[in-house]
């Protein structure tokens, strides 16, 4: 049978997971969904067919896995709210709060959990999100398992095995999206510049991101391999990666995700 998976908040994050999961194959009727309006959850019950409440404990009552969704300034007294009700169930917690450690969680919610703290990014909303996972002593084998097949359907699941590595998937894949973004504004607005009309130039850019990464992922070589293929001496596309090179986009990008890293810990 399926276990019991309960989401607190139903916002963005939660339902683009339980999207996935139902498209996958989970059964919707395993899955619980809480949030604080009955607005927010009518829409969720009629395109889903999964179980909501406006009543937090209620719905953790009977959960094997509680999912916490909710923002991350509102989550202790969320957790400390639930805690009675978690301490008598004792599920699996996992956390997609961004910034929030799992001893934490833990100890918010009365102390001696299975905790999984998750990292994801965007574009879990369609379906192709990087999410980096770690869990605490407490996950058993199987759990871990559970908490893969749970993320899994929104994107690739990557665990680490240092809770501080989560800084730097933070700033690799968390905030990474938004890198993407940039270089697709900057692409566009170069194809521009040489003439191109707004829509073929930002069409171009995105279709040659997508196609770039597809094939990177599809190929027996390396990223670095793949971009010497396309380099032939003296041609085009070497004059523009030294440019690209000479520039210093490689610093950039570490200084980047070190300062991305760097913020990570501040907040947590
Ligand atoms: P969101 O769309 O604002 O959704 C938050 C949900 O929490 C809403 O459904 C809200 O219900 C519900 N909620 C608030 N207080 C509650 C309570 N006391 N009990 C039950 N439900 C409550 O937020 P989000 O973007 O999905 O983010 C959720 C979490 O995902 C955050 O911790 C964030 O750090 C993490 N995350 C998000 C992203 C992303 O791309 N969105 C990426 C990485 C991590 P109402 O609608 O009724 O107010």
């Amino acid at each position: 049978m399926a276990s019991q998976v309960t989401f607190i908040g139903a916002g963005n994050m939660a339902s683009a997971i339980f999207g996935g999961m139902i498209e996958a194959g989970y059964p919707a009727t395993a899955i619980t969904a809480t949030a604080r309006r009955r607005e927010t959850l009518e829409p969720l019950e009629a395109r889903y067919g999964i179980n909501v409440s406006t009543d937090n404990d209620a719905a953790v009552a009977n959960a094997d896995v509680v999912v916490l969704s909710v923002k991350p300034q509102l989550m202790r007294e969320v957790c400390e709210r639930l805690r009675d009700v978690v301490q008598a169930r004792r599920p699996l917690i996992v956390s997609v709060a961004a910034g929030l450690n799992a001893e934490t969680l833990d100890e918010w919610l009365g102390g001696g959990l299975a905790v999984v703290r998750c990292m994801p990014n965007t574009p879990s909303l369609v379906g192709a999100g990087a999410s980096g996972l770690y869990a605490n002593a407490r996950v058993s084998e199987q759990q871990r398992r559970l908490a893969t097949s749970l993320l899994e359907p929104v994107g690739l699941v990557e665990w680490v095995d240092n809770e501080t590595l989560i800084e730097a998937v933070t700033a690799v894949s968390g905030s990474g999206p938004a890198y993407f973004f940039l270089i697709f504004e900057a692409l566009e607005e170069a194809g521009k510049r040489l003439g191109l009309p707004a829509d073929s130039a930002r069409r171009l850019a995105l279709q040659t991101g997508f196609g770039a990464a597809r094939m990177a992922q599809q190929s027996e070589f390396e990223p670095a391999q793949l971009r010497r293929n396309v380099m032939s001496p003296g041609g085009t596309t070497e004059r523009a990666v030294h440019c690209l090179e000479d520039g210093g986009l490689r610093e950039l990008f570490a200084e980047a995700t070190e300062a991305c890293a760097a913020r990570a810990r501040e907040m947590a």
